[in-house]
Parts: C-alpha cells; structure tokens; sequence
C-alpha cells in the first residue's frame, strides 16, 4: 500500500516519473491533466468547461477538479494505494484533499516536491511542445503556467510545512537519476 502525492512545477517530470513509479509499485497513477486532456478530446461535459482554461494555462475551477479526484479515488482500483501528478494545484485544493482523505480514511505516505528551476523547463517545455504537438506548451502559455505555479502551486509546499512525509527531489538530473532519487526516496 502506497499512496504518494506529486507537487512540481509543469515540465519537472512528474508526469514521466509518476508513471514509472506507478507501475513499479503496481498502482494507478492519477494524472488530472490526462483526465482532463481526455475530457477535452472526448468532448465531455467537463473537458468542455475546462478546455479555455487549459488552452491559457490557467487552473480549471477547483470545484471541477475536486468531482473528478473524488470519483477516481472512489475507484476499485486505488484499494493498493496511488500516485496522484497534478493535484493539488493550490493551497485550497490541498485542504479539500485533506477533508477527502480524512473522509475515506485515508493519508498520504509521502508528498514529494519535484524541484527544478525556471529556465531548464521552459527549454523542456518548449522542446515537448515541437515533439508532442501539446496545445499549451508553447511560449507564451508555458510563461503563464510558470506563472500561475508560483503564484498557486508552490506555497502548498509552506502548507505541508513540517509534515514528515514531505520530501524534496531535485528533478534537473537525467531520468533514470531522477527515478532512482525517487525509488530510494520512498522504498519502504
Ligand atoms: P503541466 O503540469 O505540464 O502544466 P498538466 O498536464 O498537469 O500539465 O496540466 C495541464 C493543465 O490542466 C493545467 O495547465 C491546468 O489548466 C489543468 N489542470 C491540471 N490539473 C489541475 C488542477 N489540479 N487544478 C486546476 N487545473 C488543473
């Protein structure tokens, strides 16, 4: 049983990490960005309210999200635990899971913040948005999400503050590196 949060900002690798981790420890890796790149495409009520937002780099409205996290924990397949990469996002959303997790009786194991700076992610950025063809990596919106991670998604890591499953990972390292910081990390 696992059960490990992912905070970075976008290009940091959790969501290349999340995965490895996730088939390594045998759980599902929850990433609200493909579920919400899934709604979009599938053309669902949800991916029709969140697509303006993701097309600026602007968070989705948090109630959204939360609907959405709440369903797939409800899955049976999280009963061995999971890897959630891209939530929370802000401090609000980090409160509302924890009034989740205490619903369902649950906690995270480690909370894992993904560190790397500004300037070696909007090169990876921009070189994911020439070789995958992502709507939102281009300049312009990568600044904004830049923008709105530190704005948002960083001062989570000040909320967590001293809880001891939080852990910082310097992710400007070569993949496996980073994978092997990570394994070490959490091994049990
Ligand atoms: P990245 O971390 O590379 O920016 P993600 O795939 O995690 O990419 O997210 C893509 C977009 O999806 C975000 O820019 C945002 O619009 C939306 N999104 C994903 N997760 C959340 C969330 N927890 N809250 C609000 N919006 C979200």
């Amino acid at each position: 049983m696992t059960r490990l949060i992912f905070l970075g900002p976008p290009g940091a690798g959790k969501g290349t990490q999340a995965k490895v981790l996730a088939d390594w420890l045998g759980i599902p890796h929850i990433s609200t960005g493909d579920i919400l790149r899934d709604s979009v495409a599938n053309q669902t009520p949800l991916g029709q309210k969140a697509k303006d937002y993701m097309d600026r780099g602007d968070l989705v409205p948090d109630s959204l999200i939360l609907d959405m996290i709440r369903d797939r924990l409800s899955q049976t397949d999280t009963a061995q635990g999971w890897i959630l990469d891209g939530f929370p996002r802000n401090v609000a959303q980090a409160r509302q899971l924890d009034e989740l997790l205490e619903a369902m009786g649950q906690t995270s194991d480690r909370i894992i913040n993904l560190k790397v700076d500004d300037a070696v992610l909007i090169e990876r950025l921009l070189a994911r948005g020439q070789d995958q063809g992502r709507s939102d990596d281009t300049r312009e919106v990568i600044e904004r999400r830049l923008q709105v991670f530190h704005e948002n998604t960083a001062p989570i890591v000040d909320f967590y503050g001293d809880r001891p499953a939080l852990i910082s990972i310097d992710g400007d390292a070569p993949m496996a590196e980073v994978t092997q910081r990570l394994k070490d990390a959490i091994a049990p």
